[in-house]
C-alpha cells in the first residue's frame, strides 16, 4: 500500500494528498459502498495532487467511474482543490456524479473561488486591520497562487442540509454544524461505530484557524466555543480529522482546545495592556513570526481579530476607527 493510504475499515481508507504549505498534508477519506466510493475531502490540485490520487486509485482497484459521489467538509481550498479534478474524470469514464456540502459553504464556494471578489478586496482588509501595506500586497497575491490551485471548479455543487442524515458508502452519518474553522462546515457522525469525519473542527497537534474574514461570521470564535461545548457529550470512538493524527481522546482534544483559546484571550487582553492596538500588533504578540510565509501572516492576523472581537462582543475591550485603521483598546 502506498504511504499516502492507510486502511481504517474493511471500507474506509484515509488518502493523504500533498500541499505546498508549512501544513503539507491533508487528509481525506474514501467509503466504499453498494454504488461506488464516496470521497470525503480532495486535495489542492498540484501534479503531485493527481499523482497521489492516481497511485491511490490504482493501489484499491478504484476507476474514476466508481466514484459515487464527492462530499467536502468544507471548502477551503486543501479540501475543495481537486473536487472538480475528481468530478471530471467520473465524467470523463461516462459517470456524472456531485459534489455535495453545506448551503454555507456551497456560497461561499461561490464567493471565494468561482469569482475573484474576495481577492480583489483582500489588500482592503488586511490593511485596514494594521498589516503594512507592503506585505498586505504579498499575502493577497498569494492568495491568488491558492486560487489557481482549485480550478477546474465542479459546474455545479449540491447542498447537504446539517442536522440531517446521508449515506456515505454503506454508512449512516449525521451531519453536525461546526462553525468556527469556517462557517458551514459539516461533520459526519456514524452513531453506530461511534465514528466522526471530524474536519478541521478539532485537530491533534495543531488548533484550527479561527480566524475573521470579511463577508463572514463576524464573531467565529463564540461558535466554534459552542460547538466545542456541544460535541464534547458525542460518544466518539474515533474521529478522522482533516489533518495530524486520527483522534482517539475525543473528550480530551476539546478540553485541550478549550484551554488553549481561553489563554489566547488571556494574551490578547496582556498585548492590548503592552501597547498592541490592532489585528496585526496583537498577532506579533501572539503568534512567534520569525518565519512566517505570506499564508501563515493571513491566519494570524484573521485569527487576532477573531479574538479582539470576541472580547469586544462580550464588553470587555473597545474598538474606534482611527483614520483607516481599526483601533482596539481596554476599557
Ligand atoms: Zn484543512
Amino acid at each position: 500500500m502506498p504511504d499516502s493510504l492507510t486502511r481504517i475499515a474493511d471500507d474506509l481508507y484515509q488518502a493523504q494528498l500533498p500541499l505546498p504549505f508549512a501544513l503539507r498534508i491533508v487528509n481525506c477519506y474514501l467509503l466504499r459502498g453498494r454504488d461506488g466510493w464516496t470521497i470525503v475531502d480532495t486535495g489542492i490540485h498540484t501534479p503531485e495532487g493527481e499523482a497521489t490520487w492516481r497511485s491511490i486509485f490504482a493501489e484499491l482497484q478504484l476507476l474514476p467511474e466508481h466514484i459515487e459521489q464527492i462530499v467536502l467538509t468544507h471548502v477551503h481550498p486543501d479540501h475543495f482543490g481537486m473536487a472538480g479534478w475528481l468530478q471530471a474524470a467520473a465524467a470523463a469514464n461516462g459517470r456524472t456524479i456531485s459534489v455535495k456540502t453545506s448551503p454555507l459553504e456551497q456560497a461561499q464556494a461561490d464567493r471565494v473561488w468561482r469569482s475573484s471578489e474576495l481577492a480583489d478586496n483582500f489588500v482592503a482588509y488586511l490593511a485596514d486591520n494594521g498589516m503594512p501595506l507592503a506585505m498586505a500586497a504579498t499575502v493577497a497575491g498569494r492568495m491568488g497562487d491558492t486560487r489557481a490551485m482549485t480550478f477546474p471548479h465542479p459546474p455545479t455543487i449540491e447542498v447537504i442540509q446539517p442536522a440531517t442524515s446521508i449515506r456515505l458508502g454503506d454508512r449512516l452519518f449525521q451531519t453536525i454544524h461546526a462553525p468556527g474553522h469556517s462557517d458551514g462546515q459539516l461533520l459526519f457522525y456514524d452513531a453506530d461505530d461511534q465514528l466522526l469525519l471530524s474536519g478541521d473542527h478539532v485537530l491533534m497537534k495543531i488548533t484550527p484557524n479561527i480566524g475573521l474574514w470579511r463577508k463572514s461570521d463576524p464573531n467565529p470564535l463564540v461558535h466554534f466555543l459552542e460547538s466545542l461545548h456541544d460535541l464534547a457529550t458525542l460518544e466518539v470512538r474515533l474521529a478522522l480529522p482533516g489533518h495530524k493524527t486520527l483522534i482517539t481522546d475525543w473528550r480530551g482534544r476539546i478540553e485541550e482546545l478549550l484551554q488553549h483559546h481561553y489563554d489566547r484571550l488571556q494574551t490578547t487582553l496582556q498585548a492590548l495592556h503592552a501597547g498592541a492596538t490592532n489585528p496585526y500588533t496583537v498577532s506579533l504578540a501572539i503568534f512567534n513570526t520569525e518565519h512566517f510565509s505570506p499564508h501563515e501572516w493571513r491566519f494570524a492576523l484573521a485569527e487576532a481579530l477573531a479574538h479582539l472581537e470576541y472580547l469586544r462582543q462580550r464588553g470587555e475591550i473597545n474598538r474606534i476607527e482611527n483614520g483607516d485603521v481599526m483601533h482596539y483598546h481596554l476599557l
